[in-house]
Parts: structure tokens; sequence; C-alpha cells
């Protein structure tokens, strides 16, 4: 059985700015301070890290136990108006191609699709529901479970445990995620991870934390299918050897190396052009 575990913002949805607009009301309402989440580095990060953190940026000092539920609380209330804000202007998307590919895995028996989320559990389902993309997942991990994004997923893999009745290998886990804390997560906690670029992440970050797979959106699924072992690859490579790039030695060479996209970019116009003139084109 495989698991795989999406990220929200950025991955499957971007809610326009909902949950920074919620978390600012939020903040502003308990401290006076306006636009709170502008100094703060929101993506990639658990629901209630930003909360410590945006509360911090109000007030000066850390909230108490008490404080942080009141935010939670407050938070939660505002964040449906917010998503719904979003959808009116026009603001809110769905990540391009997710919608054909959570079809497609939907229609597996081999794989459970999860969350595996730093939102907290009600918040991540108010921002999905108007994606419609709810229906395809019965389990996840949440913001509420843990600070740590790599326990969030190591709970949500417990909870597909009990759901696919026998126990889950590491190797069977696969997150998909949108910034390099993903990828760190789901190393961190042994799992396999693949990257949309079209997300909040950092492409340069993205490219050090040195995900098994990256790809822009889900439009074209087959490098997706082909990663998680759905789809054979025609090119006869292995799988985890052989992402994105034209080639494995290509993804060998940023794999190795970790350099930046536009590093790499300039690597991959070389190795292209020495092969071409290996092959006397
Ligand atoms: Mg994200």
């Amino acid at each position: 059985m495989k698991i795989i575990l999406f990220d929200i913002d950025g991955t499957l949805v971007k809610a326009g700015g909902a949950g920074a607009r919620a978390l600012d009301h939020a903040v502003e309402a308990m401290t006076g301070h306006k636009n709170a989440c502008a100094s703060v580095q929101l993506q990639g990060a658990t629901d209630k890290a930003n909360f410590v953190n945006a509360f911090a940026a109000g007030s000066g000092r850390r909230p108490t136990a008490r404080e942080l539920a009141a935010l939670t609380r407050k938070y939660v209330d505002r964040l449906p108006h917010e998503v719904l804000w979003s959808v009116k202007t026009k603001k809110y998307f769905k990540v391009k191609g997710v919608e054909k590919f959570l079809d497609r895995l939907a229609g597996r028996k081999d794989a459970l699709l999860g969350l595996g989320t730093g939102n907290l559990k009600n918040g991540a389902f108010i921002k999905l529901e108007p994606s419609g993309l709810t229906k395809h997942f019965a389990f996840g991990g949440f913001g509420c479970d843990s600070h740590h994004r790599s326990e969030v997923l190591k709970k949500a893999v417990q909870r597909a445990g009990r759901l696919a009745k026998a126990p889950i290998k590491g190797g069977d886990v696969f997150v998909i995620g949108d910034t390099h804390r993903d990828v760190e997560a789901a190393k961190e906690a042994g799992y396999h991870s693949g990257v949309v670029l079209d997300g909040f992440g950092d492409k340069a970050a993205i490219m050090r934390s040195n995900p098994e797979l990256i790809a822009k959106d889900f439009s074209d699924m087959k490098p997706w299918l082909i990663w998680l072992g759905l789809m054979k690859d025609p090119r006869g490579v292995r799988r985890g050897t052989y992402i994105c790039p034209d080639s494995p030695i290509e993804h060998a060479h940023y794999g190795r190396t970790g350099m930046d996209l536009r590093d790499i970019e300039l690597g991959m116009k070389k190795l292209r052009e020495a092969k071409k003139k290996a092959a006397g084109k």
C-alpha cells in the first residue's frame, strides 16, 4: 500500500492569502497591531509556530498558553470569511492539474491519499472546502498534532496504518509539498519527497533540499506516476534515480552539487551541448 501525503497551501490550492489575513485579524483583535504577518515567514511552518511568531510581532513578546488558545479561536472563526473573500475576488486557485491527478490516484486500490500539513485540522478543511478536493482525503497529519512537520507526517502515517489495517513502511510513503521545509520534514521522517515549483516555495532552497522529484505542477502526471511507482518509466530507469531533467546524468549532476536553479540550468545547457557534440549533431 502506498501512502501519498499532500501539503495544502501552494500544493493543492492557493487560498489568496486567506490564512495570513485571518491571522492578521486575530492578532489585531488581541494586540491592536495591524499586518503582523508582514514581518513573519509563514510558508512551510505549522500554524502554531506562525501564531506564536505573529503574536510576538504584534506585541513584542510570546503569547501565554491562554492567549495562544484565544488567538487560535479567533483565527479559525475568521478563516471561512477570508477564504470566501478570496473566492469572491477570484484569488483562490487549485494548483494546475491537481484535480485530475487526485481523480487518477483515487481510482487505485494500492494507494491511500492523505494530508500532511502545518494547518490546524479545522483550518485545513476550511481552506480546502471551495476546491471540492476534500472528498479525496480520509485522514491526515495536521499542525495541531505537533510543532514539527516531520512529526505531523508520522502522525498521518500512523492514521493511514489504522485505515489500511497494516503497518506502513517508510519507503511506501510519498510526501508532496511546495517548499524545502516539506522536503526536509519528509527526509527527517524517512519518506520520499516530491515538490511542485508553482507553489510558494523558494526555488533555490528547494533545489538545495534535493527532493526526489521536482515538477512545475501536476499538469503532466507522468513524472509523478513514475516517481510513485504507479507507471513504468519509458526509459527503463529505476525509480528514484530519474527525475524531471532529460537524463539520469543530469539528475545526478544537480543531486550531487546541490546548486541552485540558475547554476543547474547553465550546467544542463553545457551537458546538452556536450552530448550533442558527442553524438555528432
Ligand atoms: Mg505549502
